[in-house]
């Protein structure tokens, strides 16, 4: 795995040659193994001529298209590192995250160019913009196809050199810019590699955006270094996606939690032909085991499998096997991957080790952990301690077979009358009642003083009667009496991040 990025993904390429490597999901353009391969030395000359050096930020800033993940390999094989930038964020956050990362370049796609540019503006420093499909006196990356100049040589050293530079998802805080190196990234890959036996003929629907660590693993880097076919969509939305699944005989689905939700409860789900998945596996938030059970239940697959990761960790740790789904425990994110020490240690006391069954926060230990927050040794050092362990933040406990259950993150824990109440249990449960079509929890002060649940509820199209008074019940019913929901709001939507976790802050911050 002491292979830059790009080698250690497309090194057997030209073993898959004239098999699809990427199509796009809505109007069918694939590009070869060959292509993606050929295309990527020739871009990296282009921008080694352009002038980008070893070292360089360069901000990728595209939906999930055919054309990204050339792009990227491109780029670090220029001697880049690869900032991923959400492609809604507004030009005010795109020139935070240049600013920050101290980018130089910028890869865009021409429906966002008015936002780069605005961005590349704020921020200053920005030498040149380049447009991944059509010029718009702009360098386009087509244009750069033909570039005559030789392959940079650029000598790369996989141990200290930063490949990529995603940043976390912001749910408790500010984004932060995690600095993942090649043999980080590339480690990840072959330790997750034994447990998803993706290859030649398998069918990978990438809907989760490749911006964010789990699309850029999961649907990108993996796939594609094994010959599977990674069918692209710029965006989710269930009509598409399911056609999507039915038009290219999908075989493998990686999702987050709504998309679980919406596979288990929507009525459209049944007006297509899904039979060509073999299985889903979900990761990025905490799924509920009732609700993988009544999807892979009404989809007919082996229950639903579970990942469990972070951006700081390239990013899994575990992960339930494709051979292994029939006979993992409800619940289960999966078993901790090779290479890798766990801990599960007391919340009151991180020096007390817990034992099986025993719930804790969980510390990770392995090659795969992050180099670094980008210019916050402050915020890495809270989070790496001096033994190399990182407090993933993350509550959990693990089974007498080795299972890893996640409860939910510290931060998120509501503390009732000094009893702990999981957010995420609450959720789970409230998703159970039929007129609910989703829910998030959040804690907040009552008059009292005392930190209580307030659930966030959207109601079924079929169910516009339902009443605060008849949620709060069936949670009451079913729950102790310190987990209650004390205050219920009906809401048209939750708000989510693009890797589908709830953003409680927007809840917090609704006026
Ligand atoms: P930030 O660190 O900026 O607040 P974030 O932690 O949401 O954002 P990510 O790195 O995208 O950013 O997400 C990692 C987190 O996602 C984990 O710490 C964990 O809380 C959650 N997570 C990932 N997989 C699972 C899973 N299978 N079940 C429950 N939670 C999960
Ligand atoms: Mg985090």
């Amino acid at each position: 795995v002491d292979l830059p990025i790009h080698d250690a993904v497309l090194g057997h390429a030209a073993e898959f040659g004239d098999l699809p490597a990427l199509v796009d999901g809505t109007d069918g353009t694939t590009l070869t193994y060959e292509q993606v391969d050929r295309f990527h030395r020739r871009i990296a000359a282009a921008l080694a001529e352009a002038g980008v050096r070893k070292g360089d930020v360069l901000a990728l800033h595209s939906p999930n298209t055919v054309a990204f993940p050339t792009a990227f390999y491109a780029a670090t094989r220029a001697g880049a590192t690869v900032t991923t930038v959400h492609p809604l964020a507004t030009a005010e956050e795109f020139a935070k995250q240049l600013g920050d990362s101290a980018a130089r370049w910028i890869v865009t796609v021409s429906p966002l160019l008015e936002t780069a540019r605005r961005a590349a503006e704020l921020a200053g420093g920005v030498e040149e913009i380049f447009v991944c499909d059509s010029a718009s006196g702009h360098r386009s990356l087509i244009d750069m196809l033909a570039c005559a100049a030789p392959e940079p040589q650029i000598a790369i050293d996989p141990v200290e050199d930063v490949a990529a530079l995603p940043y976390s998802s912001g749910t408790t805080g500010v984004p932060k810019g995690v600095m993942l190196t090649h043999r980080q990234i590339a480690t990840n890959l072959a330790q997750l590699e034994p447990a998803i036996t993706a290859g030649p003929g398998d069918r990978i629907l990438a809907v989760l955006p490749f911006f964010h660590i789990y699309g850029l693993t999961a649907l990108m880097n993996a796939p594609l270094r094994r010959g599977a076919a990674v069918v692209v969509l710029p965006r989710f939305d269930l009509q598409t996606f399911l056609a999507a699944i039915q038009n290219h005989r999908i075989t493998g689905l990686y999702v987050a939690p709504p998309i679980v939700l919406a596979l288990a409860k929507h009525p459209a789900v049944a007006q297509y032909d899904l039979s060509s998945l073999r299985y889903v596996i979900s990761a990025a938030a905490p799924l509920d085991a009732g609700l993988a059970a009544a999807c892979s239940a009404r989809l007919n697959l082996p229950p639903v499998g579970q990942a469990y990761g972070m951006t700081e960790l390239s990013p899994g740790t575990h992960v339930v096997p494709l051979d292994a789904m029939r006979e993992a425990p409800a619940g289960t994110v999966g078993k901790l991957i090779a290479g890798t020490e766990m801990r599960i240690v007391s919340l009151d006391d991180p020096d007390k080790d817990l034992g099986v069954g025993e719930t804790g926060e969980i510390l990770i230990r392995g090659p795969q952990i992050m180099k670094g927050y980008l210019g916050r040794p402050d915020a890495t050092a809270a989070m790496i301690d001096g033994d190399g362990w990182l407090h993933t933040g993350d509550i959990g406990r693990v089974d007498d077979g080795g299972w890893l259950f996640v409860v939910d993150r510290v931060k998120e824990l509501i503390k009732y009358k000094g009893f702990q109440v999981a957010p995420a249990e609450l959720e789970a449960l409230l998703l159970t009642h039929p007129g609910i079509a989703d829910a998030a929890v959040i804690g907040e002060y009552n008059d009292d003083g005392n930190e209580v649940p307030h659930a966030y509820v959207v109601r079924q199209p079929s169910a516009p009667d339902l009443a605060e008074g008849e949620v709060a019940m069936y949670v009451a019913e079913r729950v102790a009496p310190y987990k209650r929901v004390r205050l219920v709001t009906f809401i048209d939507t939750v708000p989510r991040a693009a890797s589908g976790k709830i953003l409680r802050r927007e809840l917090r911050d609704r006026p």
